[in-house]
């Protein structure tokens, strides 16, 4: 079976082009927090808002994920380490009082994309609006 890459496949793109035409700023593929080790697909730094876009599969999504058929508890264990890890550090960026937004990429995907780049852009300006 192939792996699927974790980083800029077809939904963190369409997501960040979109929310490119609406306007928004925003740095990729980088530490929302240099000291905590976790890269987010989408940083707002001066918002504080992170956006994760996590794959179908290595994030265990409850719709989409079945586990391969060979070596099938090493793969289930993998994702149950992976969302143990997601969920850890989502909270410790949320403690330096940052919004974790994270997104399946199956939601990501083309229909959905808009919705979600509104949604995101909301939370942006409420939280820059809420600073000035
Ligand atoms: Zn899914």
């Amino acid at each position: 079976m192939q792996a699927t890459p974790s980083r800029d496949t077809g939904p963190e793109k369409t997501l960040r082009s979109t929310l490119q035409r609406m306007g928004l700023r925003f740095r990729k593929d980088e530490k929302p927090i240099d000291d905590i080790d976790c890269k987010a697909d989408v940083i707002f730094q001066s918002a504080k808002v992170c956006v994760f876009v996590d794959g179908c599969f290595w994030h265990g999504c409850p719709r989409h994920f079945r586990p391969p058929k060979i070596n099938t508890e090493w793969w289930m264990e993998k994702v149950r380490d992976n969302q143990e890890r997601d969920k850890k550090k989502t909270k410790l960026i949320k403690k330096r009082g940052w919004v974790v937004l994270r997104y399946w990429e199956h939601a990501a995907r083309h229909d959905n994309v808009i919705k979600i780049a509104e949604r995101i852009s909301a939370i942006v300006r409420e939280r820059l609006d809420a600073r000035a």
